[in-house]
């Protein structure tokens, strides 16, 4: 924590102040957690920022949650930020009707606003029950990650917990779907957006990175990064053709066992999946492959409908993402882009009706041939609906 108080209630932020002052504080002043009162130490030296520790075993919801240096440096480093733009802002503020204090509250106009910085796991319930606290509250929550929980692979991808994905936020039902990190080394925002699936927690999506001293709050949370469809497309060819390709051996110790022994009992192979069978979908997915269950729908639903009938698409949530303004509907949105290359048609709602046969590959090289024919067709079926909104 970084701030306390004295026995006459006055607040201190030991960042305001150099080691000798430091010194001199914690020869005449006698600190107290603003929140239980109970006395609290002085942590300063030369490699740590300064500042206050419960004693062992406290339970109060001051009490260090252990997150360290790195977090103290970017709690300060937000802190400033904000206090730079003008806004009535506190750092580490009590809410006592919630018992909650999060690390930056802010207050505009009439609106409030929590901000959590979090940089450790912390387990999922503490983060869905401190969001629900506040929303109960009328307080709007915004969680930003420590940079160091960034784990980016490559150009376009990035892998996150099932713990991260909790952390994405949708402000409004046709904003991007977006997580926000902070680095105090690089002192730099990098924000995710997009997120596109290809396993439980392999994502492709769009990264920008902004120097805290080149962004303000309001851009911040109206970044839009608008994903090319062809550049998604292109990088989905790339992961068809390696997931057609992968060795698909059942060994009951890997992670894909349960889906190609599913595959397996009904006669088919991953290699030979029609390719329709792993698409893109904006959607969250910490429980099951996207593959998988796209893989599941098909062959329970979609192949045993007769051409010309109708299906209900009806998406049951596994999951609820608590900063999401409506959940996602992996599976509408998958009716909807088969109705693009004319496999179904959309009647209205969640009612599809079947207009093509769905077509299996019959060799290896067939699949990766069906496969571009596939990506090529939805580039130019997307090609051809921007062109007709402009
Ligand atoms: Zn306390």
């Amino acid at each position: 924590m970084l701030k306390a108080v004295n026995q006459l209630g006055k607040e201190f932020l030991l960042m305001d102040f150099s080691i000798q002052q430091i010194s001199h504080l914690r020869s005449t002043e006698n600190f107290l957690c603003p929140i239980c009162k109970e006395g609290v130490l002085v942590k300063a030296g030369a490699k740590v920022v300064p500042h206050f520790a419960h004693k062992p075993h406290s339970m109060c919801v001051n009490a260090s949650t252990g997150e360290g240096n790195y977090h103290e440096r970017g709690k300060i480093h937000l802190f400033k930020w904000f206090k730079s733009q003008g806004y009535n802002v506190a750092l580490e503020a009590y809410i006592p009707e919630i018992n909650q204090r999060p690390d930056i509250f802010l207050t505009i106009n009439k609106r409030k606003i929590a901000i959590e910085y979090q940089c450790c796991r912390i387990s999922p319930e503490m983060m869905l029950a401190r969001t629900r606290g506040y929303k109960r509250y009328g307080i709007i929550p915004i969680w930003i990650l420590g940079g160091n929980r960034l784990n980016r692979k490559r150009t376009n991808t990035s892998s996150f917990s099932s713990f991260d994905q909790l952390f994405f936020h949708q402000f409004q039902s046709n904003s991007p779907m977006s997580v926000y990190y902070y680095c105090p080394d690089a002192k730099q925002f990098s924000i995710f957006q997009n997120p596109y699936p290809i396993s439980k927690t392999k994502m492709i999506g769009t990264f920008d990175f902004y120097p805290i001293q080149f962004i303000n709050f309001p851009q911040l949370l109206n970044l839009q990064n608008n994903f090319s469809p062809n550049v998604l497309l292109d990088i989905w060819l790339k992961e068809k053709h390696s997931f057609r390709k992968r060795p698909h051996y059942i060994i009951k110790a890997s992670r894909a066992y349960s889906f190609h022994q599913y595959l397996y009992l009904r006669g088919y192979h991953a290699s030979l999946l029609p390719s329709i069978i792993h698409l893109p979908i904006p959607n969250l997915s910490p429980n099951e492959e996207p593959y998988s269950w796209q893989a599941r729908w098909v062959i329970e639903h979609l192949l045993p409908l007769p051409l010309g009938e109708r299906i209900n698409v009806i998406d049951s949530p596994t999951m609820r993402y608590p900063l999401l303004n409506k959940q996602p509907k992996p599976q509408l949105a998958y009716a909807r882009l088969l109705t693009k290359i004319g496999l179904l048609k959309h009647i209205q709602g969640n009612i599809f009706e079947k207009r093509r046969e769905v077509q299996f590959p019959r060799t290896l090289h067939d699949g990766i041939k069906q496969d571009e024919e596939l990506i090529k067709l939805l580039k130019s079926t997307i090609k051809e609906q921007l062109e007709s909104e402009e």
